[in-house]
């Protein structure tokens, strides 16, 4: 497993690319909608790893509802793996409880699912596999 990306949640995708790109010293590579999970994301490369931004795309989506009880700021830990059923297979082995089983296409090309932020003291963590 690596650290494949931090996942934030901001109101305002305008608001936000601009301080992150001057902190990071540079422009994001894509902004990418995933309507399914009603958000929009903003990427940009830190070394290995990546800042993904989250503004949410409508309401109901679950980062209009993060913002509502806990305000902007770090979302989710996204660890990127080679194969996402098997950690999965592996990590139910152990216990661990998944907000939905089933991988989805997520942003950046990735396979993506969540674990229950109950599981990992109160972090939401996303295991990803590049398609
Ligand atoms: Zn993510």
């Amino acid at each position: 497993m690596k650290i494949e990306h931090l996942g934030i949640a901001v109101k305002s995708l305008q608001e936000a690319d601009d301080p992150f790109a001057r902190l990071l010293g540079k422009e994001n590579y894509k902004h990418e909608s995933v309507e399914r999970e009603g958000v929009i994301t903003s990427f940009y490369n830190v070394g290995d790893s990546k800042i993904e931004l989250l503004e949410a795309s409508n309401p109901e989506s679950p980062i209009s509802k993060f913002i509502e009880k806990r305000g902007e700021g770090i979302h989710h830990i996204a660890f990127g793996v080679d194969n996402i059923l098997d950690e999965i297979e592996r990590l139910k082995g152990l216990g661990f409880v998944f907000i939905s089983e089933e991988p989805k296409d997520g942003a950046d090309n990735k396979r993506v699912v969540f674990l229950h932020p109950k599981c990992t003291n109160g972090v939401l963590v996303e295991l990803c596999q590049e398609k």
